[in-house]
């Protein structure tokens, strides 16, 4: 299932993922092939058994069958999208059509001893729901909430997840299931399934690709699409907005630093603050205690709402000076807990950038919602087998 492709067939490969079935001619413009280059190579390839042609968007419409799309000698692949507190597993084609997904509670700061069987369990459930075989599987995508060395898939310094700095997830997956895996941070991964749905969906909106992903979460992180492609920076940390300033006369931060964003505008920051506000007893209420309490329209609790937004609008609007995107999705479970912080966040943003950087910006909800996640595990597995052999 693992193969070695050219640097052209590569290419061609990636534009029949993005594009989900575009026609030869699409190809041709977009990959800027000769026709007869371009026709060489995607014969090749269907003669192979990578591509298959036609009957996808049409099949009844009478028009000639000239769309491709990527096989099923590209297997099945696994999304696995780890949050804090639980773990969403998708089974999917190399297409993206999702063929079951599965949930589980799990709390990361356990350790991987505790989480890491339990993904595998869930797995090995789909696929015997499903009736595959691990042979079936072309590859593992895998999100998780912290920063990821992406070229050697470890964890470096997890702030949440201390007890997994170090662990090879290619090991465990080789060792476990025989699987090869692909890991990358949470919000990289969101970023990619928005990325995804976006050109998925480029008939409808214009193709910015010039944009940055934000997660609400128990952390907070952001992700960067540049010219179309993820940019993580020269160690995989760009995005890692959580630790920047906003409040120079802040408290302290566990990172060592005062008044970070995420002391003011994480889940646990927001759900402290909100204790006090209403005279709660510690651990008496949770992040969606919150929301409700805000649309109930208590005052406190909206401040902090308020303030919360107005701190990552803040680091935003620095960034959109610094990168002028054309979107930003704000996503996570945070992100919707009142209309009030996407509306803070917006105010913060336009009234602190210039007027030029947020001429075309919009500011939204991501698109897929809590499946971003998935979506982007799913394409990072595909793109991987597209892009490098396997190593299991
Ligand atoms: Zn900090």
């Amino acid at each position: 299932m693992s193969h070695h492709f050219t640097s052209d067939e590569r290419n061609i490969l990636e534009h029949v993922f993005w594009e989900g079935t575009p026609s030869r001619h699409t190809l041709i413009e977009q990959t800027r092939f000769s026709k007869s280059k371009l026709n060489a190579l995607v014969s090749n390839l269907l003669a192979e058994g990578w591509l298959e042609e036609g009957e996808t968007r049409h099949a009844n419409s009478g028009r000639p069958a000239s769309e491709v799309h990527l096989s099923t000698r590209f297997g099945h692949v696994i999304g696995v999208d780890l949050w804090a507190n639980i773990v969403h597993i998708t089974l999917s084609d190399a297409n993206l059509r999702f063929v079951a997904t599965t949930s589980e509670d799990v709390d990361v700061r356990s350790g991987p001893q505790t989480v890491m069987p339990i993904i595998t369990k869930s797995i090995k459930n789909l696929l015997q729901q499903n009736k595959l075989e691990v042979s079936q599987i072309g590859r593992v995508g895998l999100g998780v909430p912290g920063p990821v060395d992406f070229e050697g898939g470890t964890m470096v310094h997890p702030i949440l997840m201390a007890g997994w700095e170090g662990l090879s997830f290619q090991e465990y997956f080789s060792s476990s299931l025989a699987l090869s895996v692909v890991v990358d941070n949470d919000v990289n991964v969101m970023a990619l399934g928005e990325l995804w749905h976006h050109r998925t969906n480029a008939s409808t909106l214009s193709r910015h690709e010039n944009f940055v992903v934000v997660k609400l979460s128990a952390g907070i992180g952001a992700a960067i699409i540049a010219q179309g492609d993820i940019y993580r920076g020269t160690d995989g940390a760009a995005g890692d907005i959580a630790h920047i300033c906003v409040d120079p006369n802040g408290q302290r931060c566990v990172c060592g630093n005062v008044g970070c964003l995420e002391m003011l505008a994480g889940a646990q920051a927001i759900v402290r603050a909100a204790t006090e506000a209403l005279g709660k007893l510690p651990n008496e209420l949770d992040i969606q205690d919150v929301g409700a309490a805000a649309l109930d329209g208590d005052i406190a609790v909206n401040e902090i709402i308020h303030r919360a937004g107005s701190a990552i609008g803040q680091v935003l609007a620095a960034t959109v000076n610094l990168l002028n995107p054309s979107r930003i999705f704000i996503g996570g479970e945070v992100a919707k807990i009142s209309p009030l912080l996407l509306a803070s966040i917006r105010q913060s943003v336009y009234s602190k950038s210039l007027p030029l950087s947020t001429r075309q910006l919009r500011i939204d909800y991501t698109r897929l919602g809590e499946r971003s996640g998935l979506y982007g595990a799913v394409a990072l597995a595909v793109l991987s087998s597209i892009r490098t052999p396997s190593s299991s």
